[in-house]
């Protein structure tokens, strides 16, 4: 009878997946393998460099967006101000090793007062683009960030110490390390490097910066957003992992989608949650000497964070957090009471574990850039009351693709278990019952970068 080789221990062990239909048609699909160019920037990424960077940061006293920012502040290297600069001539500097590859920005605006900002402030978001270099697929774009703001135990402190080596120093190291070892390679797609303040007043610079992406139209694959990835030396840490948080439900679902998803269960298949699934996978064909721990909800309790403010413009966007997070070293004033250590300091911080998890960005950002555009409009026919399944889509976009493989899990199943590679079609049947497992169809190219796979909406 059907009997399918499961995908994940499979490619894990490098295995060529084989799947059997009943239909006869059988097909082979090669393994996710390593793209030796991607493993090889992976292991550019420096331990050294990121603690420089994060060491860099602290320096700065504050980083709370409300202050200082003026020139003087500026060349006295206090303040958000001073930040924003260095983190600007940082990648400007990558730039320069790369032969100007990287095109250096900046998205500035003014916040009006709210409840964390008292009177009208200058926010920037600084970010660095490496544009693709295939014509026909230099506007797809993934994204990573982390935000350079920082706070200690009062949100409106203007000059108290605010280190935030851990929030967000980890993730800015992230963002600028992948910048770094990226910069030195060619991708189809365009990758950009974010940082952002505002996040501890309110997410304000991801809010303004992806409602930018949404005006202008950017065809944003995924978001990768690392806030507290410093892997905070606790005695309950557990260094091997990293938390990947993804919405269920998509924050930007019409009621039409709603319908959808009620009526096909499609919970758990948002596109943040494809992302999240491809980050698992990343971490199976690369070592990047973490192992991403996926967490099927949007966000801890009682937090949020920048890649919200994606999925609310209808991005795909997840978060990178460490396994445990120790709150005496978050949003507090440096001190020692009674004995405990108060304050987000350098001494916490785990420099490998930081570098590990920008291994495991940079993978993902590297295969999703390398890789074929998902297929177009991938539909599952439901005209017919049959036990078959018939899907069609329409070819990737942008011509890199050079076959499709269809992947399907149980519906109670977190992952996607059984791959079937179809060759170079926009049509396939299977004798497989739609109403049991969930479906999706991804892109593969000549060299087997896999697109983030697409769940068919029903055409009857
Ligand atoms: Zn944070």
């Amino acid at each position: 009878m059907l009997h399918f080789r499961r995908i994940v221990r499979a490619a894990a062990a490098g295995i060529v997946l084989t799947a059997i239909g009943c239909s006869g048609q059988s097909a082979q699909s090669e393994p996710s393998a390593a793209d030796p160019q991607i493993a090889a920037a992976l292991r550019q990424v420096s331990t050294q460099r990121i603690q420089t960077n994060i060491e860099k940061l602290v320096g700065f006293g504050t980083r709370l967006t409300l202050s200082a920012q003026d020139p003087a502040s500026i060349a006295a290297g206090h303040g958000i101000g001073a930040a924003r600069e260095w983190i600007k001539a940082e990648f400007e500097r990558y730039s320069k090793d790369c032969g100007g590859c990287l095109e250096v920005k900046t998205d500035s605006f003014t916040e009006e007062p709210t409840e964390r900002i008292p009177k009208a402030t200058e926010i920037t978001n600084v970010y660095a683009v490496l544009k693709g270099t295939d014509a026909a697929n230099a506007k797809r774009i993934v994204l990573v960030t982390g935000h350079y703001d920082s706070r200690n135990s009062d949100t409106l402190d203007v000059n108290g110490d605010a280190p935030g080596a851990n929030d967000d120093g980890s993730g800015t190291a992230v963002s600028l390390e992948c910048a770094r070892v990226l910069s030195k390679i060619k991708f189809a797609a365009t990758i950009v490097f974010l940082t952002v303040a505002g996040e501890e007043q309110g997410l304000n610079g991801s809010r303004h910066f992806a409602k930018m992406a949404k005006d202008q139209g950017w065809d944003l694959e995924a978001a990768l957003n690392n806030d507290i990835v410093g892997g905070d030396k606790s005695a309950e840490q557990d260094h091997s992992v990293v938390r990947v948080f993804s919405e269920g439900v998509p924050t930007a679902a019409t009621e039409q989608d709603l319908r959808r998803i009620r009526g096909l269960g499609g919970e758990s298949d948002s596109g943040s949650r494809e992302v999240a699934r491809y980050v698992a996978e990343v971490g199976r064909v690369y070592d990047a000497g973490v192992k991403p721990m996926l967490v099927f909800r949007l966000d801890r309790y009682l937090r949020g964070g920048d890649h919200f403010a994606f999925n609310q413009q209808g991005f795909a966007a997840v978060r990178f957090t460490e396994f445990r997070e120790d709150f005496h070293h978050q949003h507090q004033n440096v001190r020692t009471e009674n004995g405990i250590e108060y304050g987000d300091s350098l001494k916490f911080v785990d420099f490998d574990y930081v570098a590990r998890v920008a291994r495991l960005n940079a993978a993902t950002l590297a295969s999703l850039a390398a890789a074929p555009a998902p297929p177009a409009n991938v539909h599952l026919l439901t005209k017919d009351l049959e036990n078959d399944s018939t899907l069609t889509w329409e070819a990737s976009p942008g011509g890199l693709a050079t076959e499709y493989e269809l992947v399907w899990r149980a519906t109670t199943s977190p992952d996607w278990e059984h791959v079937h590679n179809v060759g170079n079609a926009t049509r396939t049947t299977m004798k497989l019952s739609k109403d049991n497992v969930i479906f999706a169809v991804r892109a593969v190219d000549r060299a087997g970068h896999r697109s983030l796979p697409v769940v068919p909406v029903p055409e009857r």
